[in-house]
């Protein structure tokens, strides 16, 4: 055959993949095995939700829409936009709805990039964000994430750099950028006059009283992306969002959702709608809930003999370092498989997330608290 190379070939496919698949190979052999490697939310729609998708489907709602979105949910989200997150300008008119967080990533690194255009992204870094990167043709600069503005300092006179990615809170660290390092970001990009892209789907998983601080709210040169999978518990319904306030962008990323996608589900926009603005205490008992799993599993895994686990201001994921290795266990990947073998608990190996990772794995806290409880008391005990 003469299929030739492509960008698609650069790409790497979902590490993770492998232990979810050993998961189920052992839940298949009658084995109990906590599913901590990956983070879905536990929690079913909201009521009010669920029914504004059958209403939809019942009064036939279920035409092509916009391809950016139907208008009631450009107008919720632009409402929503201005009122939580402080993004001032935002209209329904300079937001596009997307299938999922993950698309809206896409469709703003496609409309931004140039060939060979780079990226500042945090190290460690969930791994799509590299992948789409350049799946865009750009090329994606992992800096620390502990150091991050003072690591960026060393790109300032590097013309090829053209956005900085946000990730706050943060996959796979669950690290929350203080107003001053978020101040600290926008003053680098301002001073090179690039975009941040500041994706922003842990928004509300956030922990202790943190404030969650949009960079759209202070910088104008910003795509905000959102997500409806962690905020209202959606994440099979592929709902995400995005907000950029130049036209040239907002033009790509219209035409890019019109050849791909289309618009997404129309039955499930009715139900965002409903999610935007319908009662919010969902949200707060789901962040408290997750609160309460984070304390749990930190605790646990604070006295393991083995982890040594950072504490997570936001996300539902625990990032813990090897601090000592059992004898058979070499690395990242051979711990994940050691405490799947010796306890049934899944986790992912720091790797995946880029080299920052190598010595740590990331445990997902977001299945139900008392599956939780259970595997952590499991991490806790391990030999
Ligand atoms: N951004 C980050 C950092 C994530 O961890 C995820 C999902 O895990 C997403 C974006 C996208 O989620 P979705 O495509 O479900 O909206």
């Amino acid at each position: 055959s003469t299929i030739g190379r492509n960008i698609v070939d650069e790409i790497s496919f979902g590490a993770i993949v492998k232990i979810r698949d050993q998961l189920l190979e052992m839940q298949r052999q009658g084995k109990k095995v906590y599913r901590l490697e990956s983070g879905d939310p536990s929690f079913s729609l909201p009521p009010h939700v669920k029914e504004a998708i059958k209403q939809a489907i019942e009064n036939n709602k279920t035409h092509y829409t916009d391809s950016t979105g139907i208008p009631e949910l450009r107008k919720a989200i632009a409402e929503k936009l201005v009122r939580k997150n402080k993004i001032k300008d935002a209209t329904p008119e300079n937001v596009i709805v997307s299938n999922g967080g993950m698309n809206a990533l896409y469709v703003t690194f496609r409309s931004l990039l140039s060939p060979g255009d780079e990226v500042i992204i945090p190290d460690p870094m969930w791994t799509e964000i590299a992948e789409i990167i350049k799946l865009a043709e750009g090329v994606p600069i992992r800096l620390p994430v502990e150091n991050y503005i003072e690591e960026m300092q060393k790109y300032e006179d590097d013309d090829k750099v053209k956005a900085v990615f946000v990730n706050s809170p943060h996959n796979p660290t669950g690290l929350v950028f203080t107003p001053k390092q978020i101040d600290g970001i926008i003053s680098f990009a301002e001073s090179k006059g690039i975009f941040i892209v500041s994706d922003e789907a842990y928004e509300d998983v956030i922990f202790d009283g943190r404030e969650h601080v949009s960079p759209g709210s202070k910088y104008d040169n910003t795509i905000s992306l959102f997500s409806m999978s962690k905020t209202y518990a959606m994440s099979g319904l592929r709902i995400g969002y995005a907000h950029t306030n130049s036209e040239i962008l907002y033009d790509r990323m219209k035409k890019l959702l019109r050849c791909t996608i289309n618009g997404v589900n129309s039955a499930t926009q009715y139900g965002a709608v409903a999610a935007l603005t319908g009662p919010q205490e969902f949200v707060g008992q789901m962040r408290s809930e997750y609160q309460k799993r984070r304390d749990i599993i930190f605790n646990a895994v604070s006295k393991s003999r083995y982890l040594e686990p950072v504490k997570p201001g936001g996300t539902f994921y625990l990032w813990a370092k090897i601090k000592e290795y059992p004898k058979e266990v070499k690395d990242s990947w051979d711990m994940t498989y050691y405490l799947l073998d010796k306890t049934g608990v899944g986790s992912s190996p720091g790797p995946v997330f880029g080299p920052a990772g190598d010595g740590y794995i990331r445990f997902a806290f977001s299945a139900d608290t008392e599956h939780v409880r259970e595997a952590s008391e499991l991490i806790e005990k391990f030999e």
